[in-house]
């Protein structure tokens, strides 16, 4: 097996991934490749360093933060109450004109347009 090949493979057979034959051929490349091997060591020392290190907790203002950072997005993506409220006047006020129009020409404009 190619070194090349075997070293695409590492990461697989580290998570345990890697068929068994596939499994088997890489270790046996790595017992005569003093170069796949040392790749394969540092490979298993990085994992094992990444096991044992701490999970980091953020500092105690990384919460407020993040809670203020989203505040303001939420405050710059909505719109602001007194635009919705002009909003809702504006479309009130239209739905009220559009009513209005309909009991006095509307229904006999439709009427007319409707069959016998
Ligand atoms: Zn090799």
């Amino acid at each position: 097996m190619e070194c090349l090949r075997v070293r695409e493979m590492l990461q697989r057979l580290l998570d345990k991934e890697l068929p068994e034959a596939q499994a088997e051929a890489v270790h046996l490349h790595l017992q005569g490749c003093p170069f796949c091997l040392q790749e394969w060591r540092e490979l298993e020392l990085t994992r094992h360093l990444l096991q044992e290190a701490p999970i980091p907790e953020p500092p105690p203002a990384f919460w407020e933060r993040v809670r203020s950072h989203w505040l303001q997005e939420l405050r710059r993506l909505l719109p602001s109450p007194v635009a919705t409220l002009r909003f809702a006047l504006l479309f009130g006020t239209l739905v009220a004109l559009f009513l209005l129009w309909w009991r006095s020409w509307g229904v006999a404009l439709w009427t007319r347009w409707l069959p016998p």
